[in-house]
């Protein structure tokens, strides 16, 4: 079940990829960063071709695709390959991306939705490494992004603020989530985000299998 953004609670299946060109302070994922010299095949992750991976994923009868990281678009390439082959299969494809690779024509016209999470100050990465304007731009211009930021404190907002100016992002289209891997900070930081979020006109975004299954691989 997809447990973040605007399709969260929808029946999913996901695929994941490997690595990512940020080291937010809070991923949760760091795993897909791999450390190469740790990392190995068939136990921290599977190496598979494009056609075993369409296989795999037509096996689970589930048409909601949620493609997440690290950071896909990586390999935009090679999901483009992949993406034709599911749209045949009449798969609805959402893909999470933190918006700092400019997505391919190619890939625009296969995504349904785009999950663009650009990170702020608290991510402790640098601005100029996760705020990528002509990435940003592609994702407005697509007309299939929502942008999601992971807020930790109230003064937060005042950066997604100027993000929204600053790239003229679709307000409607941006929401907020609380930051946290358990339920208890989750809940927590929800509470006086979603006060946040009525008085200025923003979607609340949940992080459902954090408040489900805490901070589970596979949930
Ligand atoms: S962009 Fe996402 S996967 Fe990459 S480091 Fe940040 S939170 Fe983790």
């Amino acid at each position: 079940m997809q447990g973040e953004g605007v399709y969260a609670g929808t029946p999913s299946v996901f695929l994941r990829t490997y690595y990512c060109n940020l080291t937010c302070a809070w991923c949760d994922t760091k795993y897909t960063w791999l450390d190469q010299s740790n990392a190995q095949a068939g136990i921290h992750y599977q190496k598979m071709n494009v056609r075993e991976v369409l296989e795999k994923l037509t096996d689970y009868g589930c048409r909601h695709l949620v493609v997440t990281g690290g950071e896909p678009l990586l390999h935009q390439h090679i999901l483009s390959s992949l993406f034709s082959g599911l749209k045949r299969l009449d798969f609805f494809i959402e893909v999470e991306t933190n918006g700092t690779v400019v997505p391919s024509v190619e890939m625009v016209g296969l995504v349904d939705c785009f999950n663009v999470s650009p990170k702020i100050s608290n991510s402790l990465v640098q601005k100029t490494v996760r705020i990528r304007r002509t990435a940003v731009k592609a994702f407005v211009r697509s007309g299939k992004a929502w942008f999601k930021f992971v807020i930790c404190e109230p003064n937060d907002i005042v950066e997604v603020e100027e993000l929204i100016s600053a790239y003229n992002l679709p307000r409607e289209r941006v929401l907020l989530m609380p930051e946290g891997t358990d339920a208890e900070t989750v809940s927590a930081r929800g509470r006086w985000l979603v006060e946040i979020c009525k008085q200025r006109s923003f979607r609340f975004a949940p992080r459902l299998h954090i408040l489900l299954f805490g901070n589970r691989r596979g949930t």
